[in-house]
């Protein structure tokens, strides 16, 4: 079944909790979008197919060093989302079968994505608000890059790191 990939939904009006206004703090200096994330950590994106075993999966995870994948159908399309945190899932509700599982069983299919210009601080937004620490960058109907949530705070740490370095410049001469 191929799922739908909702818009994401990046409303500021409404009224901010402890934890927005913490990453407003952090953030609102930045300029940074997802492409300039993309553009540092790279456009490269691990898929597997709806077919795929859970056992597959976790191989594919552990061979790159990754938290998650998305789900590809065989014309490319993004049909959902699979993190270690489904896997887990999985193998709490089902000890014996989870390996034996497939990509689709276990997968999101509702995805919530960005767009190459979505904002740093929306990106955080969105994740804080629906609780998950990834997110697939879409550039119209292109995959162009999946941020997790370890990519934003690296992203961000090295800007306060250079612009650390710009004041001291500054102060020193
Ligand atoms: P995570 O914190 O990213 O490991 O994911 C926690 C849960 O949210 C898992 O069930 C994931 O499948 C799901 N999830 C992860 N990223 C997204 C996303 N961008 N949109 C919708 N669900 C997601």
């Amino acid at each position: 079944m191929v799922s739908k990939s909702k818009k994401p939904h990046f409303g500021h009006e409404s009224m901010h909790t402890h934890s927005q206004s913490v990453e407003a703090a952090v953030v609102e200096q930045s300029k940074a979008t997802a492409e300039s994330i993309l553009s540092s950590k790279g456009h490269d994106v691990i898929s597997v197919r709806p077919t795929d075993t859970i056992h597959k999966v976790t191989e594919v995870m552990k061979e790159h060093g990754i938290g998650s994948v998305l789900v590809k159908d065989q014309n490319g399309h993004m049909v959902g989302i699979l993190t270690e945190r489904d896997i887990v899932r999985g193998f709490a509700d089902e000890p014996d079968d989870t390996f034996d599982e497939t990509a689709a069983d276990l997968m999101t299919k509702e995805v919530i994505t960005a767009t190459p210009d979505t904002p740093l601080l929306d990106l955080l937004r969105s994740m804080s608000e629906g609780r998950f620490r990834h997110i697939p960058v879409l550039d119209g109907e292109h995959i162009a890059g999946l941020i997790s949530i370890g990519d934003v705070v690296k992203f961000r740490l090295r800007e306060l790191e250079y612009e650390a370095l710009k004041l001291k410049q500054m102060i020193v001469g």
